[in-house]
């Protein structure tokens, strides 16, 4: 996939060449869909980037944006099960917006960033709280195995107007808990770009959760957290949805 998305300019017009094969078609039910990219070079993550969800942290609204990295082993299917760890009940939903980098790039402008971007997805940054603010750095409460759902495809730039113009919805167990829209973001995907592409090359392939908005689980007094057989469904307009039910983490023997 990666490779598919370095060389698109090359690829799109050779897909879009071939001839329709109905024996190739099925219906999403029969089929299994992995997450689109399944060892991103880079997962990284914005924090605190909608201001009804800074406001439910009861934090002050950062100064600057503020960025995590995910491992890829986080990454997991749009209709895959999240892992309920065994380490802890604090578990978390973060419906979010990803995008998906399309060219090598460093320094670009906001004016230019859409160039870079190849396409979006819905994600759920899903988020161990007590692993999270226990200490100073997010990252670990950020990076247990299967916390990472996006898809369910890549939409690419071309098929989606305006990214920031999106309604976002998370529910759980059929219950809406988190409702905006990703115009409300801080620091919109193009801004996410100039800034994380000071520092680093962005590449092919690298996925970026775009922030959530209000609504989190940890906002209600008392914390409402997932439990095991909860579903949990982020949904996106003109992207799609993902629905991952919680699950016991399985039993994995040392060393395998
Ligand atoms: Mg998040």
């Amino acid at each position: 996939m990666i490779e598919l998305i370095a060389g698109w300019s090359a690829y799109r017009e050779q897909l879009e060449a071939l001839e329709p094969d109905e024996a190739l078609d099925h219906l999403l039910d029969e089929v299994t869909l992995c997450a689109p990219i399944l060892r991103p070079g880079k997962l990284l993550g914005i924090g605190l980037n909608y201001a009804d969800h800074v406001a439910e942290a009861a934090l002050p609204a950062p100064t600057d944006q503020v960025w995590f990295m995910m491992p890829p082993s986080a990454v997991n299917g749009p209709r895959d099960p999240i892992q309920m760890p065994k380490v802890s009940l604090s578990l978390d939903y973060e419906a979010e917006l990803a995008f998906v980098i399309g060219r090598r790039c460093r320094h670009v402008s906001r004016e230019r960033a859409h160039e870079v971007i190849f396409g979006y997805c819905a994600a759920n940054d899903v988020s161990v709280r007590d692993w999270q603010l226990r200490t100073s750095q997010v990252i670990l409460g950020k990076s247990f195995d299967s916390h990472a759902p996006f898809g369910p495809w890549i939409v690419t730039t071309d098929e989606l107007n305006d990214p920031h113009c999106l309604g976002i919805r998370c529910f759980v167990n059929g219950e809406k808990r988190q409702d905006s829209n990703t115009r409300e973001l801080i620091h919109n995907c193009f801004d996410q770009v100039e800034h994380l592409s000071k520092v680093m090359t962005l590449e092919p392939g690298d996925v970026i959760f775009s922030g959530t908005p209000a609504g989190v689980g940890f906002g209600f007094k008392p914390p409402r957290w997932l439990a095991i057989g909860d579903v949990v469904r982020v949904e996106i307009d003109n992207i799609g949805f993902l629905e991952n039910r919680v699950a016991a983490e399985p039993e994995v023997p040392y060393g395998t």
